[in-house]
């Protein structure tokens, strides 16, 4: 299918970006990996596209301050590449190559991955376990939202319609830093049927600060708080058995599945988190 007409304006400034999504249905254009199929298949059919890709500062990784910092351009290949994400946010560095297919990731952006907010997307989960916070601008000024106050529900964040996503803080990693991935997907690149992004402290001979966040299995990414509890007491099992998710059915999987699936995936994840990676 072919989407329905629209204009079209390159924005030259954030400021710019702000006032062009002033106009009567503007949706902003990043990557274009997610809003060209929905505007293909005619599931929205914005008036007006803000092209951001041309803006300066928008994209590009710097450790700072005890933090790392993601430009909401920065596209899925260069974070895959980066030795500071490497070392400041390995969990990300684990999730990376199961978004999409090389092809998606030359083009496709963190900022619009985390704004788009799939509940099977990897990077709003990663962002939420790492306990990150967003960066966005809008006509008000400059805000920022922590990750767990961002996911509202379905495909809807904290982002207002005139808002831009302009980048990610997280916490950088130290030798106690302690994360884990998992995901099962039908073919290596697609949409998952469930997975688990997961951080925490080690501590002694223990973990503390776990956060457990799973995806595919509801409207938002989701933490499982019962479990976390349980796996910081040392328990995998009673982790497991603590997990009250309540996924639907869906395209990818039934909801039996994604539940099995789900116990599945965090007697995986609780292993990679007994070890050290820096
Ligand atoms: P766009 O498509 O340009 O925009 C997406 C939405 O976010 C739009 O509504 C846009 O207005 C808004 N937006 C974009 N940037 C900003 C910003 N800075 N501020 C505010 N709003 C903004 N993703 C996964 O996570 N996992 C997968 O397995 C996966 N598989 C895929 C498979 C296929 C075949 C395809 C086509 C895509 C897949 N994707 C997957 C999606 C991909 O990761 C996209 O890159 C990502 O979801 C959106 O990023 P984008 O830069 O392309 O955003």
């Amino acid at each position: 299918m072919k989407p329905a007409p629209f204009a079209y304006a390159k924005a030259k400034s954030i400021d710019d970006a702000i006032k062009l999504l002033g106009q009567s249905d503007a949706r902003l254009l990043a990557g274009g990996q997610s809003l060209m199929a929905t505007l293909n298949m005619r599931l929205s059919s914005p008036k007006l596209l803000v092209d951001i890709n041309e803006i300066d500062g928008l994209s590009g990784i710097s450790v700072k301050n005890g933090h790392i910092e993601i430009g909401a351009l920065t596209r899925h290949v260069d974070a895959e590449r980066s030795a500071d994400i490497s070392k400041c946010a390995p969990l990300i560095a684990l999730a990376m190559p199961h978004i999409g297919h090389a092809a998606i990731r030359n083009r496709g952006t963190l900022g619009g991955s985390i704004a788009f907010a799939d509940p099977a997307a990897e990077l709003p989960a990663c962002l939420l376990a790492l306990a990150g916070e967003i960066e966005i601008a809008g006509v008000t000024g400059k805000r920022s939202v922590k990750a767990d106050d961002f996911f509202k529900g379905l495909f809807d964040t904290a982002l207002g319609p005139t808002d831009v996503l302009t980048r990610i803080r997280i916490t950088a990693a130290t030798k106690e830093t302690r994360v884990g991935f998992a995901e099962f997907a039908r073919r290596h690149g697609d949409y998952a049927m469930a997975g688990l992004a997961a951080s925490a402290k080690a501590n002694g001979k223990g973990l503390s600060d776990v956060r457990l966040v799973y995806f595919g299995v509801g409207a938002t990414p989701i933490r499982a708080k019962k479990s976390e509890a349980a796996l910081a007491n040392g328990d995998i099992e009673a982790a497991v058995k603590a997990l009250d998710l309540d996924p639907h059915d869906d395209v990818q999987a039934d909801a039996a599945t994604k539940k099995h699936l789900a116990g599945v995936l965090l007697r995986r994840v609780a292993r990679q988190l007994a070890e050290a990676r820096l």
